[in-house]
């Protein structure tokens, strides 16, 4: 069975005592599960202190995005070799947010999710249709592509290590969620893709997530779907309660 990741995503918010203070609340709480792994992913600064503070904790930390090379100048980036060496384990790439406001590209992606590989640290590639493209009835042919292109050259051993969140951009931020079958429609279609690019192990291996206005009240709807094996969660995820019960939602056998 396929362990189910939930993830905070914080985007630009938190001071670094309110980023502490979380972690401080959270992280001796999180349900202890065979069926659940769970991660926040605050601003790049604060990952140091963080990743110390959660040592032994079933808390895990994760980067929202990064450079795909070792090192260089690159003013103002961070490199997949600094976030392994102070014991970042997971880094989201191709963030919607990231596409559209800072030039990322399905090429990008792709040479992230290698460095990634590179330096042991667990991506999670996002990929989504916008509303434009959902309404055309492009969705399944748009998602597979990006998919296809992330994983260009990623072996079959290293890709079923993979988390793909599933974000319908539409449904980022504004209250409104893909139906728990939209959602498990365009994921399984994901895993037929990762199917064909690989072989059946790695499709059931893979974690495929669902993201775009998860809240406590939808989470579980969402997670009974056969091919939902956790979510990447942004607005829901700022609050220590909220959190929590997403996690406890995830900690269900
Ligand atoms: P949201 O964000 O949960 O606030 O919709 C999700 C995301 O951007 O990953």
């Amino acid at each position: 069975m396929r362990k189910r990741i939930i993830a905070g995503n914080w985007k630009m918010y938190k001071t670094a005592e309110e980023a502490k203070s979380f972690t401080e609340e959270v992280k001796g709480r999180v349900p202890v599960s065979g069926t659940l792994e769970a991660v926040i992913c605050p601003p790049a600064l604060y990952l140091s202190e963080l990743v110390q503070m959660t040592k032994g904790s079933a808390l895990g930390i994760g980067a929202q995005t990064m450079h795909d090379t070792k090192e260089g100048a690159f003013t103002g980036e961070v490199s997949p070799a600094m976030l392994a060496e102070i014991g970042v384990g997971y880094v989201v790439l191709g963030h919607s947010e990231r596409r559209q406001y800072f030039n990322e590209t399905d090429e990008s992606v792709n040479k992230k999710v290698h460095a990634a590989f590179e330096y042991n640290l667990t991506p999670i590639v996002c990929v989504g249709e916008s509303l434009e493209e959902r309404e055309s009835g492009k969705t399944v042919e748009l998602v597979a592509g990006q998919v296809k292109q992330a994983f260009e050259g990623i072996s079959a051993d290293s890709a079923e290590k993979a988390v793909i969140a599933y974000e319908p951009i539409w449904a980022i931020g504004t209250g409104k969620t893909a139906t728990a079958q939209d959602a498990n429609e365009v994921c399984g279609a994901i895993r037929k893709t990762i199917g064909e690019l690989y072989n059946e192990k790695v499709a059931d291996h893979i974690r495929i997530q669902y993201g775009g206005s998860v809240k406590p009240d939808n989470i579980e709807e969402l997670l009974t779907m056969e091919h939902i094996d956790g979510a990447l969660v942004g607005g829901a995820s700022l609050e220590p309660e909220s959190f929590l019960k997403l996690l406890e939602a995830g900690a269900h056998e």
